[in-house]
């Protein structure tokens, strides 16, 4: 086939645009970024080669070689894994295949990419980091396992589009050649590039060699020099899991972690495990200190990578830990299961429920000392991941207690931006106070002046904010706290002052009639109309029942465009609001005073609004109000 030009899809154009333009300070990252890609490809045969020996052609060593070429301006990354065929690198090279592209690049451009490195990688921009330091990207390929030499060339000048075509491969594996731009010369220098090797891929399991010149004294003439080309090993190659806690520095540490991660932050903390008896396996897991941008996106990749005896079996095992500590990055290393494992097997497998149980009580265990004993450090983890972390309370029933022990949230008594926990709210909770309250919504500023805290300020109650959508079924699943009830503000009947009965009991009589009136006129709206526990200053106000959805979870859905059975709301009103107090006084004079009507769709907008919907009626609503405005001018001018 005659060499075909494509284009690369528009993300791919943006980001390469980025990376040509771009004033990134850690230029040198490219080499880690292929060096990782040739690693990888490498594991990938390796793990076929057990199944299929066929993949194993040539000498079996697994090896990436790197050759500067200073007179070409060339600088090569050579690899014997598993390759690609004309049908992967067009797809592979030439689109982004993660949803939350777009948000990405935003967030590259929007951020001084220069002050923050971390965001390249963490969508698999790796191979396009090339065009950091190359003008010219030329990509030859031959797929593992073929018989035929067939492989493909795959060259780019950034420019928005590629080229692919047929060619003759003698090896299997990929050479990635980098036409290194006239101002980058110095990633053609033999120090510079064993530096760089040192410094990110030190712990790449299989070799990364280099032809480099070497002066050799003569056995045969003494004090006669010459030189040889020879192979030379960069890198030390040890997987750092393995080695024992006290042989591994901290910045070996950070360093892996940057290369498993993509993210070039400082991990907040890390775990180094090793069990030993019925069950052998070794784990290196990290908590990171910044959530990458696409962890509420579905296909963002869960768990940590496996191995088998240092073997690479899977990049992310999604078994081998529970859904809400999908941040945490690493590696599992068992001693158990099969090389050959697949992933059916894995699903039901007894090591793996194993380690898995082993690994989350750490994890768990781990955030839990950090919230002890560091909580700065802790109040950064939490405002990260606290969002994915609280899905445990509803999805891990069993560890329900200890993960709400982690839980933070915003409070009426605190600043904006503080937290309080569940064990500090109980702790300061008010004599006669029973139950623990909280409130949701869509914002700090709509709750702390909404009517439905006006019974807890006057009680000087303390009531948890909740800014998250997931919040209330969170709440709503943990149901206890210490024994201690948890309950919607916005939900449900509440009686805060259990004395005054014989009060309560006469009120109701009072306004008995009335509330009759109002139930019969907003029938169709509303599900019932009582007087209010909640209410101090403000007429009335809408709320749903005990068990009923959360109405900021209702608004949600619907905007999601759910179909959600319309649920009606309680009316609360307030006897001792003067309104109230008049409509009462309205409705004792002449029942059927037709100013009642009114006054009660004026009542129940009025209580729509409050809980952020529109009136039912926008435009009689706003009719009523001027009218209310003209008669309250002529009574002044009077
Ligand atoms: P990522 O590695 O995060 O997926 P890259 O942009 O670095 O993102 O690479 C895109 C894809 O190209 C890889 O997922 C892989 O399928 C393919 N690829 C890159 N380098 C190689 C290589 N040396 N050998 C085989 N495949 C490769």
């Amino acid at each position: 086939m005659a060499v075909e030009s494509l284009e690369f899809k528009a993300e791919v154009k943006q980001l390469l645009d980025l990376m040509v333009h771009s004033l990134y300070s850690h230029k040198e990252i490219f080499l880690r970024e292929l060096i990782s890609n040739a690693s990888d490809a490498i594991d990938k045969a390796r793990y076929e080669s057990l199944t299929n020996g066929d993949i194993l052609e040539g000498d079996g060593e697994w090896k990436i070689k790197i050759t500067a070429d200073k007179d070409a301006g060339t600088l090569t990354i050579h690899d014997n894994g598993i390759g690609m065929t004309r049908e992967e690198i067009i797809e592979a090279l030439g689109t982004i295949a993660h949803s939350g592209t777009q948000d990405f690049i935003k967030a590259l451009r929007d951020r001084e990419t220069k002050n923050d490195p971390g965001l390249i990688g963490q969508f698999g921009v790796g191979f396009y980091s090339s065009f950091m330091i190359a003008d010219k990207v030329t990509v030859l390929s031959r797929k593992a396992g073929r018989k035929d030499k067939k492989g493909v060339k795959w060259e780019s000048s950034s420019d928005g589009a590629f080229t692919v075509e047929d060619i003759e491969k003698a090896d299997k594996g990929t050479d990635i050649i980098l036409h290194i731009k006239k101002e980058e010369k110095k990633y053609l220098n033999e120090e510079e590039i064993r530096d760089i090797v040192k410094r990110y891929s030190d712990y790449i399991e299989h070799p990364i060699v280099m032809d480099v010149e070497r002066e050799k004294e003569s056995t045969i003439e003494k004090g006669q020099k010459y030189t040889v080309r020879e192979e030379e090993r960069l890198n030390s190659g040890k997987a750092i899991w393995l080695k024992p806690k006290s042989e591994v520095s901290q910045d070996e540490y950070t360093e892996f972690y940057k290369h498993i991660s993509g993210d070039f932050s400082e991990p907040a903390d890390v775990i180094h495990y090793r069990a030993e008896g019925t069950s052998e396996f070794t784990a290196l897991l990290y908590i990171p200190s910044r959530a990458p941008i696409n962890i509420l996106y579905k296909d963002y990749k869960i768990g940590p990578a496996l191995y088998v005896k240092r073997v690479r079996i899977m990049d992310h095992c999604e078994d081998l830990l529970p859904v809400y500590l999908r941040f945490v990055k690493g590696v599992v290393d068992s001693s158990d299961l099969p090389l050959n494992v697949s992933r059916e097997l894995l699903q039901n497998n007894r090591y793996i429920t194993v380690i898995r149980k082993n690994i989350t009580k750490l994890v768990l265990d781990t955030i839990a000392d950090m919230k002890k004993n560091d909580p700065a450090k802790y109040l950064n983890f939490y405002r990260e991941f606290g969002r994915v972390l609280k899905e445990g309370i509803h999805f891990d029933f069993s560890r329900r207690e200890q993960i709400a022990d982690l839980l933070l949230f915003e409070s009426t008594k605190k600043e904006p931006g503080e937290y309080v926990s569940l064990q500090e709210y109980v702790y300061n909770m008010k004599e006669g106070q029973e139950d623990i309250y909280y409130i949701t919504g869509a914002s700090r500023n709509e709750i702390i002046t909404s009517p439905y805290l006006e019974a807890f300020k006057e009680k000087d109650y303390e009531v948890l904010i909740m800014l998250d959508e997931i919040d209330d079924i969170i709440m709503t699943g943990l149901g206890t706290y210490k024994g201690k009830k948890l309950k919607s503000a916005v939900k449900g009947d509440l009686d805060l002052d259990k004395s005054g009965e014989d009060d309560k009991k006469k009120a109701r009589k009072e306004y008995e009639k009335l509330i009759e009136l109002i139930s019969n006129r907003l029938k169709d709206d509303v599900k019932e109309v009582r007087l209010s526990g909640r209410l101090k200053d403000s007429a009335c106000c809408l709320v749903a029942d005990e068990g009923g959805m959360d109405p900021q979870m209702e608004k949600l859905m619907k905007a999601m465009g759910q179909d959600i059975p319309a649920s009606k709301r309680i009316l609360e009103i307030n006897p001792s609001h003067p309104v109230i107090e008049t409509m009462n006084a309205l409705f004792e004079d002449n029942k059927n005073n037709r100013l009642l009507e009114e006054f009660t769709d004026l009542l129940y907008n009025q209580a729509l609004l409050l809980e952020g919907s529109k009136p039912k009626d926008p435009t009689a609503f706003t009719k009523a109000v001027a009218e209310l405005m003209v008669d309250k001018t002529k009574r002044l001018q009077a």
